[in-house]
């Protein structure tokens, strides 16, 4: 189909076709209302020619938001930004009340507190990495608290990210023993061998992640397509599956040094195991967003 100019603006190509008096528009010459863009002319509806331009407000809003420029270097400051600070300290309160009252409480009602707020956890990181491949730079609001029915598809789809993460590092002790690890010194070949598979873990734990958030739990131990949507994803998640290794092995190494310092101790290895949760599910949406293509093509 030939591009058809604007009616008002000769040398401006149309975008949308007014639903009212169907002149073609270029995108200054609708307007937006409330949901739907508007013709400037008449004030009838105007249609997007050919799915060019956004059909809705909402549409429009996406897609600036996808359009802005957003650094890998700027995913580690997701936790901080804008209104999603409050949602990151408002997690790290409940985090230590439910830790509080586990240790210190009596009888079960703990227990059930700490089953509910970690399966709202759940919850979060699953829409953390939705919004994400949304366009959104800031944490999102809770999850629903109540709805059962989300709480237990997703949980169980964590448990499978779990196993996938976990899979490789169990083949390599089932393959080469676990004694090597429980003597003194284990060889340099060895940690190569165990940080190869762990590694391993870690990426398909990330693809899986991006994919059950985004495209629902079911897809999170699609093994195939996961290993289909990294090769498809090439450098871009290399990097990112790096970057996700190496905070999770940090995080783990620091919070392992601090068992020692009481209270404190626990109070920076609780910040860092929330930040590390909050921003290895946003890499993994950011891994979603710059490759939606292959994604939707892959699981949709
Ligand atoms: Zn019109
Ligand atoms: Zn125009």
């Amino acid at each position: 189909m030939a591009a058809q100019a604007c009616a008002t603006h000769a040398d401006r190509v149309a975008i949308y076709q007014c639903d009212g008096c169907a002149k073609p528009l270029c995108a200054d010459c609708v307007q937006a209302s409330h949901a739907l863009f508007l013709c400037r002319l008449c004030g009838e509806r105007a249609i997007p020619l050919g799915g060019v331009g956004p059909a809705t407000v909402k549409e429009h809003a996406k897609r600036q938001r996808l359009s802005r420029r957003y650094t890998l270097a700027q995913a580690f400051f997701y936790p901080f930004r804008g209104f999603g600070l409050y949602m990151f300290l408002g997690t790290l309160v409940s985090m230590a009340i439910v830790e509080f009252a586990v240790r210190f409480g009596i009888g079960c009602f703990p227990f059930l507190l700490a089953i509910a707020f970690w399966s709202l956890m759940v919850g979060l990181q699953f829409k953390i990495v939705d919004t994400t491949a949304e366009g959104g730079d800031e944490l999102p609001d809770w999850p629903n608290y109540l709805s059962i029915g989300e709480r237990i598809p997703d949980v169980l789809a964590y448990v499978g990210i779990a196993v996938l993460q976990f899979a490789p590092m169990a083949a390599y002790f089932f393959l080469v023993g676990p004694q090597q690890l429980l003597t003194d010194d284990p060889s340099l070949l060895y940690w190569i061998g165990f940080s190869t598979f762990g590694w391993l873990g870690s990426a398909m734990a990330l693809v899986a992640l991006g994919a059950a958030g985004r495209f629902g739990p079911g897809a999170a131990l699609r093994v195939d397509l996961h290993l289909r949507a990294f090769v498809a994803a090439g450098r871009e998640a290399l990097v990112i599956a790096n970057l996700v290794f190496v905070l999770g092995i940090t995080v783990w190494v620091v919070r392992l040094a601090l068992r020692a310092v009481p209270l404190a101790g626990a109070a920076v290895a609780g910040t860092l195991g929330a930040y590390w949760i909050f921003t290895s599910a946003h890499l993994a949406g950011l891994l979603v967003r710059r490759n939606a293509v292959v994604f939707e093509e892959l699981y949709d």
